[in-house]
């Protein structure tokens, strides 16, 4: 098969289409011909849906009623790595080829034509007389090379007046001409002086180097505590890359997370690179995927899907943070994008840099089996110490009702306010309080559609439901025993705890960080950037803080409810709790001067909480694989959900119970199959939801067999069969 494989006007094609149908459709090429992998627009039923030539046709549909491709799309075709990576891909996560296809085609104005505008290059004159602005004009320019800009992009680049510009087109020192509407990204130079590693960072980043330069598939678990300069050295990585000419990706898991990491970036390599995400605006992320698929973007720095765009020459994958569970997509096409990055690098010969201060269990076990590589940054950059870490036992603290900070944490606390230095209390709880409460009844206010509590947001005044965003005003009477003005907030959300700071410390800059206090993520990146600068003394926040920001002025880390994770029977529990500690404590001391972490905790005994204060992180991650290989579940074994999902409960089960009946297919490799029970979210927008867990040996061809399980079932009406493999929580 290669590349260029051709077809001439007239013969047969495969096309895969975005289109829910299980097949590629037989197509005749186009007046012209068309390449395999060309992305075509072709007639379906009455409307024009988008493709990508597959291949040759299967020949099995009557060549009389065989319609013909409408045209091909102004886009480089897709590349046969892709198309292998997209066909592995869902092989691997049992999701439809169409499906995948939309995952890599969510570009908008795709089929539209190749818009142009016009812009202004360097012409043929000298200007008359040379002012100032008019050699800024010039030089900005000249600054970015082959560059073309519209004139207002141009005057806002030199910081000129609109009129500088004009002058210099009416004496031809400009030329204006047509150029098409997305433009390139500046050029990176890897060449720029990066900073002056440390022995360990030099040489973790020659290894990573060489691993590039090589020109094969490899990955590597680059583990060093927070602030050990992971960052830096991955980032020489890239700088090899793009000195090899080809293209890098870095995956972050948090969009507030871009703004600082964007700077750096500039900083290192001289220019903004591209950047990939939900929240980018239509214009962004149609330029971004042209200039992918052109090779005109050298680095994009981006989240999860970013993997589905159509790199050119891709060379190095970075996968930053690949602990944190929102690199697991849960919604439409189940995957996990630190899994698929190494799936992707694999099919176009990259390299992958798996990083984290706390690795996955996977990962680190990936790693001791000797699959992956391994780098180990052990201390903190320059003076920085990791923190001193202890916990608060709260069986012995005094606190009033319905306050949650304990005096130990209050004067750890005010010190810092005496001198200056910030705080960082953390509670993983968005809202005001987790629970609305009848105190005459006893009655929760629950959300109708699903199987949660409704959590009151003070600042909205409403209650919300975090499963589907549902809200609805406080009640003032109980919907349940109809008393009134006895319905009472329980228990501390970020908000609550937000209020108490204020009242105990009344003076002090407080800032609460929680995502949905902020419109929009624009708006979130400016404050912390603000709070990075010093804008605040006490900092309160969720899960979002504790991923990789710095904070230079921050010296205390207070947990309120180390144990909060600890709940439950998740086999992941210990693994996630023991990562998100480790993380929200590495905040604390990431300059000159020393932090400390205190976690408050009713079981400061607990193997878990033990394991966080002393740090024994190759102890507990032994204890927890040992633990996992008892139980023959991930990594040492596979499992899989399948979720079934309808308005109708008893229905829901029903299938459910037909399918643990007929295992025939997953008894065949030796798998077992667990359930039908509620799923972990048992019902959401009046959706109940069902699973069934199979748990297989490793090395046994799983999701084969699961699809000739599932093969035969029948889904009536609104019943909805997904299949999750390698789910988040068992
Ligand atoms: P990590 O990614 O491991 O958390 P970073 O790369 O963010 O660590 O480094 C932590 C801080 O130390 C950053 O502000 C970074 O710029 C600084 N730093 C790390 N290594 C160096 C170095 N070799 N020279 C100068 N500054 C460094
Ligand atoms: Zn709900």
């Amino acid at each position: 098969m290669s590349e260029q494989e051709f077809f001439h006007a007239g013969e047969r094609v495969g096309v895969l289409t975005t289109q829910p149908l299980d097949r590629v459709l037989d197509y005749r090429a186009p007046e012209g011909g068309c390449f395999r992998g060309a992305y075509v627009e072709v007639p379906l039923g009455p409307r024009k849906v988008l493709g990508v030539i597959w291949g040759p046709g299967q020949g099995d549909f009557d060549s009389a009623k065989l319609r013909s491709v409408n045209r091909v799309l102004d886009v480089a075709p897709m590349r046969e790595e892709m198309r292998q990576f997209l066909s592995r891909a869902a092989d691997y996560t049992l999701t439809p080829m169409s499906s995948m296809l939309r995952l890599a085609t969510r570009a908008p104005g795709l089929s539209d034509p190749v818009s142009m505008r016009k812009v202004l290059r360097r012409g043929l004159s000298e200007p008359e007389r040379m002012t100032d602005a008019r050699a800024r004009v010039l030089a900005a320019l000249e600054d970015y090379g082959g560059l073309a800009f519209t004139p207002k992009e141009l005057s806002d680049l030199a910081g000129v007046t609109p009129s500088v510009v004009k002058g210099l087109v009416k004496q031809d020192a400009l030329r204006e001409e047509e150029a098409p509407r997305d433009l390139p990204y500046p050029h990176l130079d890897p060449e720029l002086p990066g900073k002056t590693l440390t022995d360990d960072q030099a040489g973790a980043a020659a290894v990573l180097a060489a691993a590039v330069q090589s020109g094969a598939y490899g990955t590597t678990l680059l583990k060093g505590v927070t602030g050990s300069g992971k960052t830096e050295v991955y980032l020489e990585a890239v700088a090899s890359c793009l000195r090899a000419g080809r293209q890098a990706l870095v995956l972050l898991p948090e969009i507030a997370l871009t703004a600082e990491f964007l700077t750096r970036v500039e900083a290192r390599f001289g220019a903004t690179p591209a950047e990939w995400h939900s929240g980018a605006t239509m214009t962004e992320r149609r330029r971004v995927w042209r200039m992918v698929g052109q090779g005109n973007a050298q680095l994009v720095i981006g989240a999860r899907s970013s993997l589905f765009l159509p790199f050119q020459n891709l060379g190095l994958i970075i996968v930053d943070e690949e602990h944190d569970t929102s690199y697991k997509q849960e919604d439409g096409v189940l995957y996990n994008a630190r899994d698929m990055a190494v799936l992707r690098a694999a099919m176009c010969s990259a390299q992958v840099v798996l990083a984290s201060a706390t690795p996955s269990l996977e990962s680190w076990t990936n790693a001791e089996a000797g699959k992956y590589r391994r780098l180990d940054l052990t201390a903190r950059f320059g003076a920085a110490v990791l923190p001193d870490m202890r916990a608060i036992d709260m069986r012995t603290e005094k606190l009033a009702p319905a306050t949650w900070i304990s005096p130990t944490l209050r004067s750890a606390m005010s010190k810092r306010l005496e001198r200056g230095e910030q705080s960082l209390l953390f509670l993983n709880r968005r809202g005001f309080a987790p629970v609305t409460i009848c105190r005459a009844c006893g009655e929760q206010v629950a959300c109708d559609h699903c199987d949660a509590r409704m959590v009151e947001h003070r600042f909205q005044n409403r209650l919300m439901c975090h499963q589907c965003g549902e809200t609805k005003p406080l009640p003032t009477v109980c919907p349940s025993c109809e008393v009134e003005g006895k319905m009472a907030p329980v228990g501390p959300g970020i908000e609550r705890l937000g209020e108490e700071a204020a009242s105990v410390f009344p003076d002090a800059r407080i800032a609460v960080l929680s995502s949905d206090l902020f419109g929009s993520a624009r708006a979130l990146k400016e404050r912390i950037s603000e709070i990075a600068k010093g804008e605040a003394d006490i900092i309160l926040g969720t899960q979002l803080v504790a991923k990789g920001h710095n904070f230079p002025l921050l010296t205390l880390v207070g947990v309120i409810d180390a144990d909060l994770g600890l709940q439950g029977s998740d086999l992941r529990a210990a693994e996630r709790t023991f990562q998100l500690m480790r993380q929200v404590a590495g905040r604390a001391g990431r300059a000159e001067k020393p932090g400390e972490a205190l976690l408050q905790s009713f079981q400061p005994e607990h193997p878990v909480i033990r394991a966080i204060l002393s740090g024994d992180e190759e102890g507990f991650w032994k204890a927890e694989a040992a633990e996992r290989q008892a139980a023959g579940v991930p990594p040492y074994g596979r499992m899989a959900g399948i979720i079934l999902s309808g308005p109708d409960l008893a229905q829901v089960f029903d299938l459910g119970n037909a399918l643990a009946r007929n295992d025939g297919p997953l008894r065949s490799i030796g798998a077992q199959v667990y359930g039908p029970a509620p799923a972990p979210i048992a019902r959401i927008r009046g959706r109940h939801r069902v699973r069934l867990l199979v748990k297989a040996d490793k090395g046994v061809p799983l999701q084969d067999a699961i699809s000739r399980w599932i093969a035969p079932c029948r889904l009536k009406g609104e019943l909805r069969l997904n299949v999750d493999i390698d789910p988040q929580n068992f």
